[in-house]
């Protein structure tokens, strides 16, 4: 399978700085059209994000979890499937494998589902994001600089 990630403070929702409430989590304009987008050319969707906020005690994995479904519950009704969510908890000095731009969350997609890496994308807003798909061998990556995904989706053809 050819899959797409997705980082998501910055790229599914508006990235006000360890978001975990939902009266903070604020979708960008067109990600539900770019979504549909690239379940119509036939990639699967994943989340990959960094969680610190966990690690640093700013807030739980309950709320996190809460948060995801609220989340997922609104993506499913605009018709997206998002099939898993990988979220790194830890804190940056634990040197942790998962914490981008290490690779380990997406490492961890492709061995659970099979998920052919070269023929995927990793889309995100930080050089980390980059960096960890790269690492894992993605072949092909978008870094949003202040566009959104659905003004960059034109990149995505086939
Ligand atoms: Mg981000």
């Amino acid at each position: 399978m050819k899959a797409v990630f997705l980082d998501r403070d910055g790229v599914i929702n508006r990235d006000l700085g360890y978001v975990h409430r939902i009266e903070d989590f604020h979708f960008i304009e067109g990600i539900f059209e770019a979504l549909r987008y690239l379940q119509d050319l036939g990639y699967t969707l994943f989340i990959v994000t960094n969680q610190s906020g966990i690690g640093r005690g700013y807030y739980g994995i309950e709320e996190f979890e809460e948060l995801t479904e609220f989340m997922l519950r609104r993506l499913k009704e605009e018709g997206i499937e998002i099939k898993k969510v990988y979220f790194c908890p830890h804190h940056p000095d634990q040197g942790c494998n998962c914490r981008k731009p290490e690779p380990g969350m997406v490492l961890k997609a492709a061995e659970e589902f099979g998920i052919d890496l070269k023929r995927s994308w990793l889309i995100g807003d930080k050089e980390s994001d980059i960096e960890a798909a790269q690492r894992a061998g993605v072949g092909r990556t978008i870094l949003l600089n202040g566009e959104t995904l659905w003004e960059r989706i034109g990149e995505i053809k086939e």
